[in-house]
């Protein structure tokens, strides 16, 4: 009976070992709230607009994951970001795949040029970051290395919305956020939810909002300060990872 106990348990300790990212995971629960940061990724655009304002009726403050080259033309929505209370991130520069993942400097040296450019415009400065098409596969460790000693803190998700590909269906896209949202609460773990600026999400987001706050979630911004400080996207297991 003892020895059938501790092959219990030692499978027990093995299954939570074995389960990536839980503790991670958890550390963004960081109270008994249930927590949930909307992200939007590659703005400033004029799309972003609409955005702002399904944000500003729910009373909602999200993060903007900042794209370099977008801010030029763009500098007043930036702006508009910034006076409304929502947190910025970084999201390099060229969103060139091979460029920015060429070497562990190019990509810093992006995410400094788009940290250096939000500041010369707003004068906000931020050590956030989220790299195109998130970590997994692209950031090898000297990647990783080389972002945390400039002081950067790397943000994936854990919810993603697939605006990007659901345009023509809105219905789809809203009820499968709004399940992998409640999937994470089963699971004790908070939301990084990931959109992007385009119209088509700014419908979407009303919804979600809408359906979320009735069921008491706590939204919340990525800043600086935010713990775990670095959040990867570990959970992908079927990804080989460098
Ligand atoms: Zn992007």
């Amino acid at each position: 009976m003892r020895k059938w106990l501790v092959s219990c348990l030692l499978l027990c300790l093995f299954v939570s070992l074995a389960l990536p990212a839980s503790a991670t995971e958890k550390a963004i629960r960081h109270d008994d709230k249930q927590f949930v940061y909307m992200t939007f990724d590659d703005g400033p655009r004029p799309e972003t607009l609409l955005l702002l304002d399904v944000l500003k009726k729910h009373q909602v403050k999200a993060t903007f994951f900042i794209l370099g080259k977008q801010i030029k033309g763009n500098e007043d929505v930036l702006k508009r970001i910034i006076a409304e209370g929502h947190a910025i991130g970084l999201h390099s520069m060229t969103h060139d795949k091979k460029a920015f993942f060429k070497t562990p400097k190019s990509a810093v040296t992006e995410m400094k040029h788009v940290q250096q450019l939000i500041f010369q415009t707003t004068g906000v400065k931020t050590n956030v970051i989220r790299v195109p098409y998130g970590s997994v596969p692209h950031m090898t460790k000297p990647h990783r290395d080389a972002m945390a000693k400039a002081g950067f803190l790397m943000w994936d998700w854990n919810v993603d919305s697939l605006d990007w590909k659901r345009k023509d269906d809105p219905r789809l896209l809203q009820f499968d956020t709004i399940q992998k949202v409640r999937a994470n609460r089963a699971r004790q773990v908070a939301s990084v939810v990931l959109m992007h600026d385009q119209s088509t999400s700014a419908a979407s987001l009303d919804y979600i909002l809408r359906h979320l706050k009735r069921e008491q979630y706590v939204f919340t911004t990525i800043t600086d300060t935010t713990p775990p400080y670095n959040f990867y996207n570990k959970w992908n297991t079927n990804t080989s990872r460098k």
